[in-house]
């Protein structure tokens, strides 16, 4: 069993799928690593590192030809997909359900294919969660950006000149993202107010020190039976967002994070809401992947409106590439562990997390939602 570390072609893209720790852990398990030269180098993994832990050094064309397995962070190129070898296997961050096309020239050449996004959020994968991973590393960085762009400062400081009060940080959506934003505002010693559909993140919210917002939704069901939001109504979606726009009026710092697994990021923060801000107050639009959260933001852009500044950052675990891949790397460490259990591909449809996470296999799309999603697509 070959295993292939590529350079990840995407642009902009900076992480990189396994570390040599990684490497070293599963060479135990009778695994064979090939890594295209210079693939750590920005982050100080360096070829001789992989070496050391048993790894060899090739170019991209060899790997892609002659590799059994491509643990990858984003998919690979169409042109990648073309060139591997028959029924190879690659694990990767797909968006198998927001562009299930893009995997299609794999499943023509019979990969085996897995989607991280969609490895099932139980307690035995929790060590294999790239979503909570990822999501970590952008909550803390949306945080770092505004602070950096704000005309002001975070903490309240009582000086010989007089006292700079607080900054107010508004954040929308209390998953992983969202209360890793709350606790880096609050250690920058911001007052921080959160916002979430549902109430179990009140708790959550209040432990870090900062006020969860909550409206009356009408006692609905907010919640579904894995602990994600629902979609809501645009009469419960109207409700937050009229709390929303009066909140925004106070804030210096808008973080959104709200998701629906599956389906356009709902919008929160109207128009109105953003022209009612303070003058340099900041957005980052988190959500921007999934259209964003905001009226306002152009996916991939930083725009001004008046006086206020939308950043809509795509890919934001790039910008902290070393920590980013290392926890990615150890994700994917122990889903591979899984995979490739005693050197040998383990497509054990029993076991709940390969079932979930598996998109294709021998040249079809095995997962019901991907394939209506290719359906919808088509
Ligand atoms: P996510 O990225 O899908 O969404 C982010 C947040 O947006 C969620 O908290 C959601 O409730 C909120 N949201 C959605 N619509 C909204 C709206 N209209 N208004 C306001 N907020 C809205 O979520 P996530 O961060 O991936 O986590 C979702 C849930 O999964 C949480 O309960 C989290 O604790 C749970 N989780 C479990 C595990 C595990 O058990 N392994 C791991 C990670 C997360």
């Amino acid at each position: 069993m070959r295993v292939a570390i590529l350079r990840d072609s995407l642009p902009g893209e900076t992480r990189v799928a396994l570390l040599p720790d990684a490497v070293k852990a599963l060479s135990s398990q009778g695994i064979e690593f090939a890594v295209e030269a210079g693939v750590g180098h920005h982050l100080g993994a360096t070829d001789a590192d992989y070496q050391a832990v048993g790894a060899t050094i090739s170019d991209r064309e060899s790997l892609l030809r002659e590799a059994d397995v491509f643990p990858t962070i984003n998919i690979l190129s169409a042109e990648d997909q073309a060139k591997i070898k028959r029924g190879a296997v690659m694990a990767g961050v797909l968006r198998a359900l927001d562009e299930p096309s893009a995997f299609l020239p794999a499943v023509e050449r019979g990969a085996t294919l897995f989607a991280m996004e969609l490895v099932p959020r139980i307690t035995r994968a929790q060590a294999m969660d790239v979503l909570s991973s990822m999501a970590t590393v952008a909550g803390y960085k949306a945080v770092i950006l505004a602070a950096d762009n704000l005309p002001r400062m975070f903490p309240l400081l009582m000086t010989a000149a007089g006292t700079v009060p607080p900054a107010k940080v508004f954040v929308l959506g209390a998953g992983v993202a969202g209360l890793q934003a709350i606790a880096t505002a609050r250690r920058l010693g911001a007052v921080v107010e959160a916002y979430d559909v549902r109430a179990a993140a009140g708790e959550q919210v209040r432990s870090l020190g900062a006020k969860f917002l909550e409206i009356d939704l009408g006692g609905i069901e907010t919640e579904d039976k894995g602990g994600y939001a629902k979609e809501l109504s645009e009469e419960a979606l109207n409700r937050g967002r009229d709390l929303i726009a009066k909140t925004a009026k106070t804030a210096d710092v808008i973080i959104t994070t709200a998701q629906v697994p599956g389906r356009r990021a709902p919008l929160l923060v109207r128009r109105d809401a953003v022209e009612n801000m303070k003058a340099g107050s900041i957005i980052v639009d988190l959500a921007a992947m999934g259209g964003g959260n905001c009226e306002l933001t152009q996916p991939g852009k930083t725009i001004r409106h008046g006086e206020v500044t939308i950043f809509a950052p795509l890919n934001v675990p790039a910008t902290i590439p070393v920590h980013a891949s290392q926890l990615y790397s150890r994700n994917m460490t122990q889903f591979l562990k899984l995979l490739l259990a005693k050197g040998q591909l383990n497509l054990d449809m029993n076991d709940e997390i390969i079932k979930g996470a598996c998109v294709a296999h021998n040249g079809e799309v095995v997962n019901e939602r991907v394939a209506s999603a290719l359906g919808a697509k088509a």
